[in-house]
């Protein structure tokens, strides 16, 4: 073989696409319900896109993008996450103009350059959300609703609802020196990236998976203490409309988003069984983030959902989708003028919107047969002379082994 697939990535095959297709079309059902529309932007963005002028200290930015010059020296990255590509595109566009909000839904691949492990890899899929726009908690719950709906639509029992604030940048300031006098005496015991975030954004420790560094942060300053009133405010109202809506939750003080843009609601929807790749979907509010990328201050809100862990949580739930059902109609034929026959009916059926399976392996009858129950045709429709002949034939249910009698007039009734 030339090569294969490289690291982290993997073909979605004829017999898992299905799956796909289920999940993104509820997906896209789930959103035009809280009437939001579709955003496509491109696979790949000038890196100052996602590195922007702060200085983002989280690993996506730090580590993980894949980024490389194109042949005209451009430094380019393929997206990591949706949610600075939309807003470039609601920038660029001008949609700060229209009516606001701006309801946006996406299905994309990301890219990171990752250790690979189960539920984690180089290129995966995310379905997206975001509302621009809105300052109002009414927006996080609804984000936060479109996700709860998608979970309980597939019958998953085994997920649970954290969320947080994380604040803005005026109480974050207060938290951040709190934070880094209770972490002063146990900096030599942090590991090296840890280190390196004491002074640029010591709160992002706090979502260090070492094991030492999680010891070392017991007992710290929680952000839930430090909040304004305005980001208060913002957290109970938003915890007062999810409980209206009936959506559960629980309150984790130590949530801190993957990515540095957050203020505010943070939240996660996470599998209650104890696993590695657990989180399924993580989002909440960045209502710098529209400003930063050079839009008029504009706030917004949204999640990003990876859809490779959506099946692994399935999986572990025993929750199957729905399989492929296999096609309406197999016509099997004998002799070539019957074939020409079959080869019409076949395009008739088609354009009525059946499925019509034929033979192109030039097999016998009897192994036309074998090949009809193998994929599932839920009828058969056998012509020979005599059909071709008259122009009538018989259409056999599979399932019942019921025949019916149908003339040429009458297949449109089919
Ligand atoms: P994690 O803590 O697992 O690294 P994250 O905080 O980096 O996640 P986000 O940037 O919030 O994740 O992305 C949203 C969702 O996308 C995650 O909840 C997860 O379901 C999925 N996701 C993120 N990175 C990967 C990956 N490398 N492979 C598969 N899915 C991923
Ligand atoms: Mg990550």
């Amino acid at each position: 073989m030339l090569t294969q697939a490289p690291k982290g990535t993997s073909d979605i095959l004829p017999a898992q696409s299905g799956k796909w297709q289920y999940l993104e079309s509820l997906f896209r059902d789930i959103c035009s319900r809280y009437a939001m529309k579709e955003i496509r932007t491109p696979m790949f963005e000038h890196t100052e896109l996602f590195v922007r002028g702060v200085g983002d200290t989280t690993d996506v930015v730090e580590k993980q993008m894949y980024s490389f010059d194109d042949l005209a020296g451009r430094n380019i990255t393929l997206k990591p996450e949706g949610t600075s590509p939309a807003v470039r595109a609601f920038v660029e566009n001008g949609i700060y103009a229209e009516t606001q909000p701006t309801k946006l839904y996406y299905i994309t691949p990301c890219f990171r350059y990752e250790k690979m492990q189960k539920g984690r890899y180089r290129q995966f899929h995310q379905l997206g959300t975001e509302i621009f726009g809105s300052a109002s908690p009414m927006a996080d719950a609804e984000i936060v609703s479109i996700a709860a709906d998608m979970f309980e639509a597939l019958g998953m029992k085994e997920i649970e609802l954290r969320i947080n604030s994380v604040g803005c940048p005026e109480c974050r300031a207060k938290h951040r020196e709190a934070l880094k006098a209770f972490l002063a005496d146990k900096f030599d015991g942090l590991c090296d990236t840890c280190k390196g975030r004491y002074n640029k954004n010591p709160m992002r420790i706090l979502d260090c998976k070492s094991k030492e560094c999680q010891k070392l942060v017991e007992g710290a300053p929680m952000m839930l203490d430090y909040l304004c009133d305005d980001c208060k405010d913002h957290f109970e109202e938003f915890k007062s409309i999810i409980t209206d809506m009936g959506i559960e939750y629980v309150v984790d003080p130590w949530i801190v988003r993957g990515l540095d843009y957050y203020t505010k609601t943070a939240f996660e929807f996470v599998s209650t069984k104890e696993m590695a790749q657990g989180t399924v979907c993580g989002g909440g509010r960045y209502d710098n983030l529209i400003e930063q990328v050079g839009g008029p201050s504009t706030p917004g809100v949204g999640f990003g959902m990876g859809i490779e862990r959506l099946l692994l949580l399935l999986g572990e739930e025993g929750i199957a989708l729905p399989e492929d059902e296999g096609v309406d109609y197999m016509i099997i034929t004998m002799g070539d003028e019957a074939r020409g026959y079959g080869a019409g009916l076949a395009r008739k059926l088609r354009r009525a919107g059946k499925s019509v399976q034929m033979d192109m392996m030039g097999r016998n009858f009897k192994n036309q047969f074998k090949y009809a129950n193998k994929i599932k045709a839920k009828n058969t429709i056998i012509i020979g002379e005599d059909e071709v002949k008259t122009g009538s034939f018989s259409v056999k249910n599979m399932a019942t082994g019921e025949q019916t009698s149908v003339s040429a007039d009458e297949i449109d009734k089919l």
